[in-house]
């Protein structure tokens, strides 16, 4: 099959503007972006109408088409603080490239968003005595606040902005194959060479045998958390190296925006960071949603997660924020995608396949939730498919010790935050893959395989993922 210049396999944030930086720097170049799922105007999730998750087949609408888990994420874009000589959120692109050429590299990101019709408003800038107020008062509890600068674009817009960019990509000849699934990646001799292709409703039939070849010496990979499982299969098969991996495991806080005004009135997200007794692990909120909805995301085999959404317009009364903690493994373990699936799978087992919801309450007096005592709850759940049960059967002690000690620590600086009606949701778990082993222009050890965004853990967030798109096609345009 075509020879294509560069080869982009999926077609989240970071492909779309990988392309979008091609665009500008060559067009002559041949780009080809691969996608399992639709086209974003074909991306409908029915959750909205059937008020449950039907696991659409044969891939989720949420986490795949074009721009990937972007298109019905709340579209926060993290930016950064000019005076901090750091990179707090999104990701680890400054390791490789320097923390001022992130920041650079991000406000030129930030500028394509803003041509695509992101709101020009900040949150998070206003405000700064407050947020000093609370930032000393959780120091006092050994907890960190960080506070940067967030472009918020809301659900519905998400998706208008990454449909312009879709039609302005095919539109300067740009070629996306949609509903297409990369099954494999043709390399020889150290170097790839292209990569293997078949429908996506074959997707998961081990027996088919019909995969066509398109060839191409550059391929970046590009898959997201949705792939992450995928770049395990093809780390082990073709021998990519990797690095050893975080997998983020915790819950969805549900609690009243009352509780939480202030947060969300100086900040609009309250980035909380802490390291509780005994283990010590990190332990952080994480994609908070003022007036937002509680929803859920299906995974490879049928894993269904919970996540967290607010659109511009339509409103709760609830917050809901995740509460994450990191766990590392070495030896004789060292599979954090396992783990975290198996942890997954259990608690999916306890919910007959869906998300399990539990109040804080709850969990202190040792028991269970039931459907009628969240019917009187003063916290109404707002992912009215959760089913009432025991989160505590499934996460580990470690991870629930963590969880518990930070939500006792942050209601002495959120009144509130520990509320026992307060909703626990579960699980939420962030796959990182086995990070991939990459140089600083993000090339794995197998010469012309390039991986960026969330699935080879470069990035964990829309601005971080869609700047090193940008970074990559500069790097691939230069050679
Ligand atoms: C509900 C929700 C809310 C979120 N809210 C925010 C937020 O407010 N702010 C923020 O910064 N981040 C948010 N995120 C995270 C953000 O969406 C991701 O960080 C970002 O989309 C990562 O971009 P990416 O390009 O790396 O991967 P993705 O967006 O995951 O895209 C990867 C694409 O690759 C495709 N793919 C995977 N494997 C294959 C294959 N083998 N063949 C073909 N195609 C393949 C997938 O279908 C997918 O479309 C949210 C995510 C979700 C799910």
């Amino acid at each position: 099959m075509n020879n294509y210049d560069i080869i982009v396999v999926g077609a989240g944030p970071s492909a779309a503007f990988l392309a979008y930086e091609v665009v500008q720097l060559d067009k002559s170049k041949k780009v080809l972006l691969i996608e399992q799922g639709k086209r974003v105007e074909d991306r409908n999730c029915p959750i909205e109408k059937l008020g449950k998750c039907t696991k659409c087949k044969p891939m989720c609408h949420i986490t795949c088409g074009f721009s990937g888990a972007g298109a019905f994420s709340d579209g926060k874009l993290s930016l950064y603080n000019e005076e901090d000589d750091d990179i707090y959120v999104g990701g680890v692109l400054h390791e490789y490239i320097g923390v001022e050429e992130t920041k650079r590299l991000i406000d030129y990101t930030d500028e394509i968003y803003l041509k695509f019709g992101a709101d020009t408003k900040l949150e998070g800038v206003d405000y700064k005595k407050e947020v000093k107020k609370i930032y000393d008062k959780a120091k006092k509890e050994d907890i960190n606040l960080v506070n940067i600068p967030i472009r918020h674009l809301g659900t519905e817009k998400s998706h208008e902005l990454y449909a312009r960019i879709e039609k302005y990509l095919i539109e300067n000849g740009v070629e996306i194959l949609f509903e297409t699934t990369v099954s494999d990646l043709v390399i020889e001799e150290n170097r790839v060479k292209g990569v293997k292709v078949r429908a996506s409703k074959y997707a998961e039939d081990d027996n088919y045998n019909n995969d066509k070849i398109i060839n191409g010496d550059k391929v970046v990979l590009a898959v997201g958390r949705k792939g992450a499982n995928w770049l395990v299969k093809m780390c082990d098969n073709h021998n990519i190296q990797t690095k050893s991996g975080t997998v983020d495991i915790g819950i969805r806080y549900e609690l009243p925006d009352k509780v939480m005004k202030d947060v969300n009135k100086y900040m609009y997200e309250g980035k909380f960071i802490s390291r509780p007794y005994p283990f010590r692990d990190k332990v952080r909120t994480f994609c908070q949603n003022p007036s937002g909805f509680v929803s859920t995301e299906v995974y490879d085999n049928n894993i269904t997660l919970v996540n967290g959404h607010s659109y511009k317009e339509k409103k709760s009364t609830n917050t809901n924020l995740a509460i994450l903690v990191s766990h590392n493994f070495n030896y004789p373990f060292n599979r954090p995608i396992e783990y975290g699936r198996n942890v997954a799978k259990n608690l999916n087992a306890l919910g007959n396949g869906n998300i399990v919801v539990q109040r804080l309450g709850d969990i202190y007096r040792g028991k269970r939730t039931w459907e009628e005592e969240l019917k009187n709850n003063s916290v109404e759940p707002t992912l009215k498919s959760a089913v009432a049960g025991d989160i505590t059967f499934a996460l580990g002690y470690r991870t629930m010790t963590n969880i518990l000690k930070f939500i006792s620590a942050l209601d002495k600086v959120v009144e509130g935050f520990a509320h026992p009606d307060n909703l626990l949701y579960g699980p939420e778990i962030k796959f990182y893959s086995n990070k991939l082993a990459i140089n600083n222009e993000f090339e794995t050890s197998i010469k012309g395989l390039y991986s960026i965004g969330d699935g080879g853990g470069l990035t964990r967030g829309l601005m971080m993922a869609s700047a090193s798109g940008v970074q990559t096609a500069r790097n691939i345009c230069k050679k």
